[in-house]
This record gives structure tokens, sequence and C-alpha cells, in this order.
């Protein structure tokens, strides 16, 4: 049934990918002379269909919802702006297009190593033949492996200064929605996307699944950032990531102060927080954002940038800063440098 369903995605994605080369791409290469780069078109434009139709997706089902029912109320939407733009690069995989070129081969170089030298790597398909071959149940094991994976990812993300500087580019949004998810910086997301091809890689994730656990991923992190009250429960909150726990994440002065960084580092389950103790279930709605963002006293006004550029710069000038000493700001303390 699930195998079916995926089929037929596939299927229709397969058929859009066609027609939109055979009609869009391949004439335009072909009067620009870049038939060279043909084959490569061909893939990447999977990835760039897939994404289009998580964001139509995304938004038909979460904007009547923050419309409806919304945690904060705006002045206006203008800080939406860099984000809009940061989830069409992302989802249009611009991002992984940018990782096919350049990480790519060093991937199949590795793969080839592995086979030559027979490095250990696990396949989960023939742990238990009969159960975690079926596709359902390989592809839970999946994104369970790649959740715990990507909490102490989250947690290094706000444990090590200068990373937390990439990562500060999510955090300086202070008005959280649907589109707030793929705010990252770049650099961060090359990182995080050489990260998880690693582990896919040694956990022998098929290309096909990959594309799923990718799409449910985004999914259920667009939910997480979207503004809007939804009845989650006791149950549901701990079972999955809820807008309410992820918001606490953003929280000014709980989610990434303290001894431990912040608090609800998960993903896409809350399960790791609750094991390594940085779950917060308080439900109050605080500002969110970063401390030093507030006007003095409680801040220093700093700016994290408005436009996309802005931002992917400061970042880089903060690590800079931090780097040459003129700048002791870690998250937790106030900065020392003003
Ligand atoms: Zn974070
Ligand atoms: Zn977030």
């Amino acid at each position: 049934m699930f195998h079916e369903i995926v089929a037929q995605l596939d299927n229709m994605v397969s058929a859009l990918q066609t027609l939109l080369y055979v009609d869009v791409v391949q004439p335009f290469f072909y009067r620009f002379g870049l038939m060279g780069y043909d084959e490569d078109t061909y893939d990447a434009l999977y990835w760039v269909i897939i994404g289009a139709l998580e964001i139509v997706v995304t938004y038909l089902a979460l904007r009547p919802l923050e419309a409806l029912r919304p945690i904060e109320q705006w002045q206006d939407r203008k800080a939406l702006r860099a984000d809009v733009i940061y989830t069409w690069i992302a989802k249009l995989g611009i991002i992984n297009i940018a990782f096919f070129f350049m990480l790519q081969p060093l991937f199949d170089h590795w793969q080839s190593l592995i086979s030559i030298y027979n490095v250990p790597n696990i396949d989960i398909d023939s742990l238990w033949p009969g159960v975690t071959d079926q596709p359902i149940v390989s592809f839970l094991i999946y994104l369970v492996i790649l959740d715990f994976a990507g909490y102490w990812y989250h947690r290094w993300q706000h444990r090590f200064g200068v990373w937390w500087e990439l990562h500060a580019v999510h955090h300086s949004q202070q008005q959280m929605s649907l589109w707030n998810d793929d705010r990252n910086h770049f650099l961060d997301d090359i990182i995080q996307a050489a990260f998880f091809a690693a582990i896919s890689l040694f956990i022998g994730v098929q290309p096909n699944q990959f594309v799923v656990l990718v799409a449910v991923s985004n999914f259920m992190q667009s939910i997480q950032h979207v503004n809007a009250r939804l009845p989650y429960g006791w149950l549901l909150e701990r079972l999955i990531v809820s807008p309410i726990f992820h918001r606490r994440h953003h929280a000014v002065g709980y989610g990434h102060e303290g001894t431990k960084y912040g608090c609800n580092f998960g993903v896409l389950f809350p399960w790791w927080d609750m094991l390594f103790r940085t779950a917060s279930w308080n439900r109050t709605v605080e500002p969110t954002g970063i401390r030093d963002q507030l006007p003095a006293p409680h801040g220093d006004g700093r700016s994290y940038g408005q436009g996309l550029l802005a931002q992917q710069w400061l970042a880089l000038a903060r690590i800079v800063a931090r780097l040459t000493g003129r700048r002791a700001y870690a998250p937790g303390t106030t900065d020392a440098a003003n």
C-alpha cells in the first residue's frame, strides 16, 4: 500500500519531469549550446519538481490555519519576505544541486572505498528478513535513526560558537511562520546535507526512499514553525514535535541559552529531548528571536540583517569577529564585547 502510493507519486513526478525536460529545458539548452549538462539537469529536475510540490502542499495546508487561529498577531508581514525566498531556494533544490555537483563525486568515491576495503556498514534491510525489508518498516527505522542524528546535529549547532553564528540566521526570525524552516545559512545547509547523506549511505538508504524521507521531514518541520494554534494534546505532543514545543526552542531566554545551550532540539520526535533531559513542555507563548536582538536594556539591538544577503554576510562577519576575539558572545551569556 505504502509502496504503491510512493510508486504512483514517483510516476507522476517522472512524467512531469520528462514533460518539462522535453518542452522547456531541452529547447533552452539547445538554443544556448549547453547540451553537455543535459543528463545531470534531467536528474536535478526531479528534485525541483518535488520541492515545488512540497511548497504548494505546505502552503495550501498551513496558510489557512495561520489566518484562522494565529498564535501571534503581527503589524505587517514584511519580515517574512526573506523566509519565502529561502524556502524557494532550499526547496527548489539549489542547495541540493550545488551539493550534487560538489559532493556527489566525493560520495561516489567513498562508496567504492567502502566496497573495496569492506568497510563495515549497516544494512537495515537484511537485519531481520521478512520484517526490516518491508518498505514501511525500513522507512520508519531510517526516519528514527536520521532523527537521532538530527537531534545531535542541532545540539552541536547551539553548542559550538562558530556553528551557532550560522544557526543564528534561523533563530533571528522574530515572526515565526510556515516559511521559517528553510531560513538557514547556506554553509550550514551544505554541511547538513553532507552529514545526512553520509549517514544515509552508511545505513543503506536507497535514493527513492531518501526523496520520501526528505519530503516527510520537510513537511513536519514546516508545521512546527507555523503561526497557528494546533491542539496536539498530551500524547501526540510526546510522539512528534508540535509547533508549541518548537516555538519554545525559538523563545528568547529558553530555547538557546543555559548550560545545555537551549531546550527542545528534537527535529521530528521529542523523544531524544526526553531521553537527554532537554525537553521543556511549558506552553507559555514567549517572544521569539535572539536576546541580543532586543532593544536595550534587555539586549543590545543587534541586527541580524533584514534581507537574505545581509543575513548570510553578517553570520560570516560574526564568525570572523569571534575567531579574532572581537566578539566573546556565546549563547547563554550577554555580549561581553559591547
Ligand atoms: Zn536551534
Ligand atoms: Zn526552528
